[in-house]
């Protein structure tokens, strides 16, 4: 008989799983605090569980890591793990330390299906879902391996954004418990407000969110007219525009704060021209009129091979965030963290680097961790 992965579950079904063998729903809380605030995964080592029970769980039920395939340490405190999920698919999270807070960026899915044309991820195709225990894999390992390195008690990552490969939102089954042990006060304690889901935009479910569990909310745009957008992100012909900032402008009552983020990665020439930027300042000041409020975070593209793509020129992103601050929309542009590690990536295996797009996914990353700061004011550039 196989066992349970108790990675899988939320509290609720863990509840559900304990009545199953009897026991009370206290308990459950307690083995889930064992595993997600603890980082236990001997049942033996539960000490305040029934003895009884200690001894039943391991022939039933396991705690199962996701073997680790390798680790970069960034001078700057970055840590990137790249994770083996199984048959030659590998994802990869990365921990972005900064002074207020610790980021974790994770994977929903091994590949993705959406096929961005600037995204290396989505050149190499959906492989499959990760499940919840996988997911939460990746955050029960990077906490618990940060806090035991700095001799810590207290919570390392404060912050969780599901920016890692995959379309989260395409992987909503598993996303929300996932996200619930989260935010759970008996698993990671995470405010709503701390934990990001990015969608290049699936509308249905990001209705959906809003209802089962309605944390920020980061959308990827990178165009301000549908033409453009259908060339870019290939959801757009099935959820253009108008849909999507309908769906938006929906979410933000439900939303943690009172804004959106739009996420907006910067082609050479493709979308980072002045008259794009005038088409969003349009399409902005509009959703501004009924109500809906968003900050900008412009990503320069990180080129990869056969992507026929060329990442803006300084100047141009330079431009572009002017513009947009002038219209008064809070606008940040990327800071570069963790050149170092990126270097390294070229020591990974040929097949699994391209597979998991590390640096691709690093340079997207950096863009969107960073405080919504004011960029003119900002020596920040690219
Ligand atoms: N699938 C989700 C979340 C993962 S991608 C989404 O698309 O939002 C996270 C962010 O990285 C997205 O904003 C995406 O547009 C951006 N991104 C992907 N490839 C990139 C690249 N090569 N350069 C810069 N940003 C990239
Ligand atoms: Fe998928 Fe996001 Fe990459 Fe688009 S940008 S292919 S949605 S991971």
């Amino acid at each position: 008989m196989s066992l349970v992965n108790l990675l899988n579950f939320d509290l609720a079904e863990l509840t559900a799983f304990c009545a199953q063998l009897g026991e009370k729903p206290f308990r459950a809380t307690q083995l889930f605090r064992w595993i997600h605030q603890r980082g236990v995964s001997q049942f033996a080592e539960m000490t305040d569980l029934a003895k009884s029970l200690r001894e039943r769980l391991p022939q039933l039920a396991t705690i199962q890591p996701l073997p680790v395939l390798s680790r970069h340490n960034s001078a700057d405190g970055t840590v990137k793990w790249l994770f083996d999920v199984g048959e030659g698919n590998a994802v990869e999270t990365v921990f972005i330390p900064e002074t207020d807070r610790g980021t974790l960026c994770i994977s929903s899915q091994a590949g993705c299906a959406v096929g961005c044309r600037f995204c290396s991820t989505g050149h190499q195709g959906f492989s499959r879902n990760l499940t919840t225990g996988e997911i939460l894999a990746q955050l029960w390992y990077a906490e618990h391996t940060l806090r035991r390195e700095r001799g810590q008690t207290d919570r390392v990552i404060t912050n969780v954004v599901m920016m890692g490969m995959g379309e989260p939102l395409q992987n909503y089954g598993a996303l929300i418990p996932a996200l619930k042990v989260m935010l759970s006060d008996h698993g990671y304690g995470l405010s709503r407000r701390r934990v990001t889901v990015s969608t290049s935009g699936v509308v249905p479910m990001i209705e959906r969110l809003a209802q089962d569990c309605p944390v920020a909310l980061a959308v990827s745009l990178h165009a301000p007219t549908d033409a453009l957008r259908d060339s870019l992100v290939p959801l757009n012909k099935k959820y253009p525009l108008a849909e999507l900032l309908a769906v938006c402008r929906n979410y933000l009552p439900h939303a943690p704060r009172d804004f959106l983020t739009f996420e907006y990665c910067m082609l050479d020439r493709v979308n980072d021209q002045p008259a794009h930027a005038s088409a969003l300042i349009a399409m902005l000041q509009e959703q501004r009129a009924l109500g809906f409020d968003c900050k900008l975070n412009l990503i320069p593209f990180n080129p990869f091979s056969d992507s026929g793509l060329r990442c803006s020129a300084p100047t141009a992103v330079e431009r572009f965030a002017s513009q947009l601050v002038r219209a008064g929309f809070v606008t940040t542009v990327r800071k570069t963290r963790g050149d170092d590690i990126d270097a390294a990536c070229g020591q990974l295996a040929g097949d699994v680097r391209d597979r998991t797009s590390v640096d691709a996914r690093m340079q997207a990353l950096r863009g969107v961790v960073e405080q919504p700061i004011q960029w003119s004011n900002k020596e920040e550039r690219t």
